[in-house]
C-alpha cells in the first residue's frame, strides 16, 4: 500500500526504540523491550494492568487524567478548546460527533475557515453505537467516551508548519512517561494506516500493558478516483481514550468499574447484590476482550469464554450477567445525558432514534435486573455524577429525566400491546405450519412496533415460535440509522446553468437595505421567462422564507410581472409571467410587493421570537426542526417529547407578545464562523447548516441569536402581534405551531369574534355568557333525547299489540308483512316485540330510509325458526327490489334501491312468504 514505510522517528533514534514484527499478528512495532514478541495490543497479548497499574498515579477520576493531560499540553504550547457539543449540527453528513476530529470538519479540514487556535488540545466526549452489543461484556467498550486530542493544522503551501511526526510521537510518549509515571519500555507504537472520510495517513497505536490507549493519526492524503494524491493540508489527528487512561492508571477489572465507581457502587446496594469476586472477575475479563461477544454470538461466546477459563459455563453466566446489566445501564445512562442534553428528543428517525434505542435496551437490562426502580431513577444517578464536570447541563436536568420518564411510559404501553401482537402473529405462524420468525420479522417488529428481539424471543417462545438474533442487531439498527441521507436539493426552476456563467454575482439590495422596495438596475440577461439584473431588492425563497413577488417596470413603460425569485449560485433569478426581450445593459425599475414583503419580515422575525418563547416555557431542549413563513400563516416546528397543553401554549403566546412590545432591536451582522461560534454556541445552527466561512447572525436583543438569511423587522414592535393558531404533534418528537401575525392576525381574531357573536345571536345570549347559555342548552337537550326515548319504546309497545290485528294465518304460522313509518332502528325494535309474544311470528317490516331507499327486516318467531329461515326470506324479498339482505336464521335485514311503491312490494313480500311456507 502507498504511503506504508518504515515510520522512524526522532524519539525512537534518541531513545534506542526496535522496530520488530509482532509474531502474532505480523504488525511492525517500536519498542525499548528487546524480547518483546507481540505487538502489544490485544487480541496478540493479554491485559496485564489489571490489578497491577503500571503509572505512578493511580486511584484517577476523569476529572484528573483529564486535567493533567490538558495541563501538559497547553504547557506544550497548545491551546485548550471548550469541548463541542455531541450532536454535530455544523455538518449534514453524520448526526452525532464520533471523533475530536469531526469538531473541525469540514470548515477547518478543508482550509476554509483558520482553526480557533493550532496547535490545539481539547476533550471531546463522543458517542459511538458501533461495538453497542459488547458494551458490559468486554470490560472495555462503551458508547460515549472522551477522546482526549492534541491536533496540528500543517499548510506547508501558506508557510504554516506546526508539527507533524516526531513532535506528535514525543508528546504522547511523555505524557505517558513523565505525566502518568508509566516505565518507558511498558510504551508499544505499532505501525498502522489510517483511513477515513475520503482522507488518509500513517498512524501509531500506542500499546500499554496490552491496552490500545491512544491512536496517533497523520492526514495527507487525499482519495480521488480510487487513488491516493498529497493533500495541501497535513493534518495531525491523534485521539487519547480518556476512560482506558482512567482505567489503565486504576487497574480494576472492567472500564467500567474504573470510570463509574459511585455509580455501580449505589445499584449493587439497591439490588442487594454481593460485590464481585474480584479473583474470578479479573481472571474472566483479562481474557474476555479477546473474543468479541457480537461475532460470536452470545451462547458461543459464553461457552469459548468458559472453556478458556476453565470454568463451568453456567456458573458463568450465572455470576457475570447481572454485571453485565450494570454496566449497560451506567454507560446507556452517561451516553443518553450526552444526547438529550445537547438537544436529542428521542424519537423514531435520525438522531432521536438512537437516543431511543439506547433507552430501551437500558430499560430491558433494568428489567433483567429486576429492581424496583425507574429508568430515570437510574440515569438521576448518573447525571449526579456528570454535573460534576459538565455544569452546562444543569438547566437541561429536569427536561433530561421528563424525556426518559415519557419514553419508559411510552415503552411499558408499547410491550403491552406487544404481548398481544407476538400472541397473534406467533398463532398465525402456527397455522402456517411455520415455527421460526425471520430476521425481516425482528426488524419490523422492532422500526414498526418497538419490539427488541430479546422480547420478542421471549414472548414468541411461549407459543413454540423459534427466534434467533443476529449478535450485532442493534448494531445493525444503529448503522443503517446513523448515516444521514444525503439531501438532495430540489431544483425550483429548471434552466440550463450555463447561461449564467460568465455573469457577476448579483449585489442583494434586499441586505443592504431591508426597506428599499423600488430600485433600478441594469438587465444583465434575459432568456425564456427568466431574468438577471446587476442587483435586486427581490429576496429569492430561501431560509423557509418565500420569494418576493412585484413588477419590473422598463423604460418604455412596459410592465411583467415577477412570480417568482431563485438563488442560483449566487446569482438571483427572476421569474416572469411571460417572456420579455429586453437588451442587456437596459436599465429597468424594480417594485417590489411591499404589502407582502412586510408581511413575509413579520412572519419571520416572529417565527424567531416563538422559538426563544418555546425553549424558555418548555425547556432547553427545544430546537427548530423547520419553518415556514407564510403572509397569512405560518409554522414553526420544534422538538419537544409530549404534547404541549393550553396552559403551555398560552404562556408561550404571552411571552411572545410580551417580545413584541418590548420593542427590541433586530440587529443582523455578518460574522466569520468561528467567531460566532463561539460568541453564541451551536444554538445558532437552529434552520440547518449554513455553508461557508463567514455567516449571517441574526440577534433579536437578549432573546434570540440564529444564523438566518431572511429579510427581518429592524424592531420586534413592527410584528404587532403574534397569535398562535394551534399546536399538532406531526410527528413522534416534534410539535408544529401555527401561528398568524400582524394584520393577518388581527383579521384572524376578528373572524373568531365574529364566529362567537353568531353564536351568542343564535343562543340569544350575551357574548359574556355564552358558553353557560350553550351549557344549559346541551342539558336540556340531553333531557329531551331522555323523554323522547321513553316515549318512542312506548309508542313501540303500544304499536306491538295494535300491529297484531294485521296478521294472517297460513297453516300454524303468524304472517305480519307490514310497512312502517318508523327508523330502521325502531323498526326492528318493533319486530322483535312482536316476535317476542308470538312464537309463531313471520314478521317482515319495510321502510322508507331516503328518497328510493328501502330497508327490510324479517325476524322470526322461537317456532317458526325452526321450518323457516329468515335469511332466505330476506333475500328474495330484497331481489324484488334489486337489492341484497343477509343475516341469521331468526334475524335478516337488508335493502335495495327502487321506484317500485312501496305497498306493491308490500304485496310482492307477502306472496314471498306464502311460497316459502308452501315449501315447509
Ligand atoms: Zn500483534
Ligand atoms: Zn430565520
Amino acid at each position: 500500500m502507498e504511503g506504508r514505510s518504515k515510520l522512524e522517528v526522532e524519539l525512537f533514534r534518541e531513545l534506542g526504540f526496535i522496530r520488530k514484527k509482532c509474531e502474532r499478528c505480523g504488525s511492525y512495532f517500536w519498542t525499548l523491550n528487546p524480547d518483546a514478541k507481540y505487538c502489544g495490543g490485544q487480541p496478540c497479548v493479554d491485559y496485564t494492568f489489571i490489578g497491577n497499574p503500571p503509572s505512578t498515579i493511580t486511584n484517577v477520576d476523569r476529572r484528573i487524567i483529564r486535567g493533567e493531560f490538558l495541563k501538559f499540553m497547553e504547557k506544550e504550547g497548545h491551546t485548550i478548546i471548550k469541548r463541542y457539543p455531541v450532536v454535530a449540527r455544523w455538518r449534514d453528513d453524520v448526526y452525532l460527533v464520533g471523533a475530536s476530529i469531526y469538531d473541525f470538519q469540514p470548515w477547518v479540514t478543508n482550509g476554509i475557515i483558520p482553526p480557533p487556535a493550532n496547535p490545539l488540545t481539547i476533550s471531546q466526549p463522543c458517542i459511538r453505537l458501533t461495538d453497542i452489543d459488547n458494551v458490559g461484556r468486554s470490560g472495555r467498550h462503551l458508547t460515549e467516551f472522551e477522546m482526549m486530542a492534541h491536533h496540528a493544522f500543517n499548510y506547508p503551501n501558506r508557510g504554516v508548519r506546526i508539527y507533524w511526526m516526531d513532535r506528535t510521537v514525543e508528546l504522547a510518549f511523555y505524557f505517558l512517561t513523565d505525566v502518568l509515571g508509566i516505565p518507558k519500555e511498558k510504551v508499544f507504537f505499532k505501525e498502522d494506516w489510517w483511513s477515513g472520510g475520503g482522507n488518509a495517513g500513517e498512524c501509531f497505536e500506542v500499546h500499554v500493558d496490552g491496552l490500545e490507549v491512544a491512536t496517533l493519526v497523520f492526514m495527507h492524503y487525499v482519495e480521488r478516483n480510487g487513488r491516493l494524491e498529497e493533500m495541501e493540508n497535513q493534518i495531525v489527528d491523534t485521539g487519547y481514550g480518556l476512560e482506558r487512561l482512567v482505567w489503565l492508571c486504576n487497574g480494576t477489572v472492567t472500564v467500567y468499574d474504573a470510570i463509574f465507581p459511585n455509580f455501580i457502587e449505589d445499584l449493587r446496594k439497591v439490588i442487594g447484590l454481593e460485590t464481585i469476586n474480584v479473583d474470578v472477575a479479573k481472571r474472566v475479563f483479562s481474557v474476555a476482550g479477546r473474543y468479541d461477544a457480537k461475532e460470536l454470538g452470545t451462547i458461543k461466546y459464553y461457552s469459548v469464554l468458559a472453556k478458556a477459563l476453565n470454568m463451568d459455563e453456567e456458573e458463568l453466566i450465572r455470576m457475570i450477567s447481572p454485571w453485565e446489566s450494570i454496566y449497560v445501564l451506567a454507560d446507556h445512562s452517561r451516553s443518553l445525558i450526552f444526547m438529550l442534553g445537547d438537544g436529542v428528543v428521542p424519537s423514531n428517525v435520525g438522531a432521536g432514534y438512537l437516543a431511543r434505542l439506547l433507552i430501551r435496551r437500558a430499560y430491558r437490562a433494568l428489567l433483567r435486573l429486576g429492581v424496583d426502580l425507574s429508568l430515570a431513577d437510574i440515569v438521576a444517578l448518573e447525571l449526579k455524577e456528570v454535573l460534576n464536570d459538565f455544569p452546562e447541563y444543569r438547566d437541561i436536568s429536569d427536561a433530561i429525566l421528563d424525556m426518559i420518564q415519557e419514553e419508559e411510559k411510552k415503552y411499558r404501553q408499547t410491550l403491552r400491546k406487544g404481548r398481544a401482537l407476538i400472541e397473534r402473529r406467533a398463532k398465525r405462524l402456527r397455522q402456517y405450519k411455520k415455527d421460526s420468525f425471520s430476521l425481516d420479522d425482528l426488524i419490523e417488529f422492532y422500526d414498526s412496533h418497538g419490539l427488541d428481539p430479546h422480547f420478542v424471543k421471549e414472548e414468541a417462545e411461549k407459543y413454540g415460535i423459534k427466534v434467533i438474533i443476529p449478535e450485532d442487531f442493534y448494531a445493525k439498527l444503529a448503522e443503517r440509522h446513523q448515516a444521514l441521507q444525503p439531501k438532495v436539493k430540489k431544483a425550483k426552476i429548471s434552466l440550463d446553468e450555463r447561461l449564467l456563467s460568465h455573469l457577476p454575482p448579483t449585489r442583494l439590495l434586499y441586505y443592504e437595505n431591508p426597506k428599499l422596495f423600488e430600485f433600478k438596475a441594469k438587465v444583465l440577461r434575459t432568456f425564456e421567462r427568466y431574468l438577471v439584473l446587476d442587483a435586486t431588492a427581490f429576496y429569492p425563497e430561501g431560509g423557509g422564507q418565500p420569494s418576493d413577488k412585484g413588477t419590473i417596470v422598463t423604460t418604455d413603460g412596459k410592465i411583467v410581472k415577477v412570480i417568482d425569485v431563485q438563488k442560483v449560485g449566487n446569482i438571483v433569478v427572476h421569474v416572469l409571467e411571460r417572456k420579455i426581450n429586453i437588451p442587456p445593459g437596459t436599465v429597468v425599475i424594480g417594485k417590489v410587493d411591499v404589502d407582502r414583503r412586510l408581511a413575509l419580515m413579520r412572519s419571520h422575525t416572529a417565527t424567531h421570537i416563538l422559538l426563544g418563547a418555546a425553549k424558555r416555557v418548555l425547556g432547553h431542549h427545544v430546537w427548530q426542526a423547520g419553518a415556514s413563513k407564510g403572509v397569512e400563516r405560518s409554522h414553526l416546528d420544534i422538538t419537544h417529547y409530549k404534547s404541549i397543553s393550553r396552559d403551555e401554549l398560552d404562556r408561550i403566546e404571552l411571552l411572545a407578545n410580551k417580545v413584541v412590545m418590548d420593542n427590541r432591536a433586530v440587529n443582523v451582522q455578518i460574522m466569520p464562523r468561528d467567531k460566532a461560534e463561539s460568541k453564541y454556541g451551536f444554538t445558532l445552527y437552529q434552520g440547518g447548516i449554513v455553508p461557508g466561512k463567514n455567516i449571517r447572525v441574526v440577534e433579536i436583543e437578549n432573546w434570540d441569536v440564529q444564523a438566518c438569511g431572511g429579510t427581518h423587522c429592524e424592531h420586534t414592535g413592527e410584528i404587532g402581534l403574534i397569535k398562535i393558531i394551534k399546536a399538532d404533534r406531526i410527528q413522534d418528537g416534534v410539535i408544529r405551531l401555527e401561528f398568524t401575525v400582524g394584520e393577518s392576525a388581527i383579521k384572524y381574531i376578528q373572524h373568531e369574534e365574529e364566529l362567537l357573536k353568531n353564536v351568542a345571536e343564535t343562543l340569544r345570549s350575551p357574548v359574556d355568557k355564552v358558553y353557560d347559555a350553550l351549557r344549559k342548552l346541551k342539558i336540556r337537550e340531553r333531557n329531551l333525547r331522555n323523554e323522547l326515548m321513553r316515549l318512542k319504546k312506548l309508542y313501540i309497545h303500544v304499536m306491538s299489540k295494535n300491529i297484531l290485528s294485521s296478521m294472517i294465518r297460513i297453516r300454524n304460522y303468524d304472517i305480519l308483512v307490514k310497512s312502517v313509518d318508523l327508523s330502521r332502528g325502531d323498526a326492528i325494535t318493533l319486530a322483535e316485540e312482536v316476535a317476542k309474544n308470538n312464537p309463531n311470528a313471520v314478521v317482515v317490516l319495510m321502510g322508507i330510509e331516503h328518497e328510493n331507499a328501502i330497508y327490510l327486516i324479517v325476524r322470526l318467531g322461537d317456532n317458526a325458526m325452526k321450518t323457516l329461515d329468515a335469511r332466505a326470506i330476506a333475500s328474495k324479498i330484497a331481489s324484488i327490489i334489486g337489492g341484497r339482505a343477509g343475516g341469521s336464521r331468526f334475524f335478516a335485514q337488508g335493502g335495495g334501491i327502487t321506484k317500485i311503491p312501496i305497498d306493491e312490494i308490500v304485496n310482492k313480500a307477502l306472496d314471498v312468504v306464502r311460497s316459502c311456507i308452501a315449501t315447509t
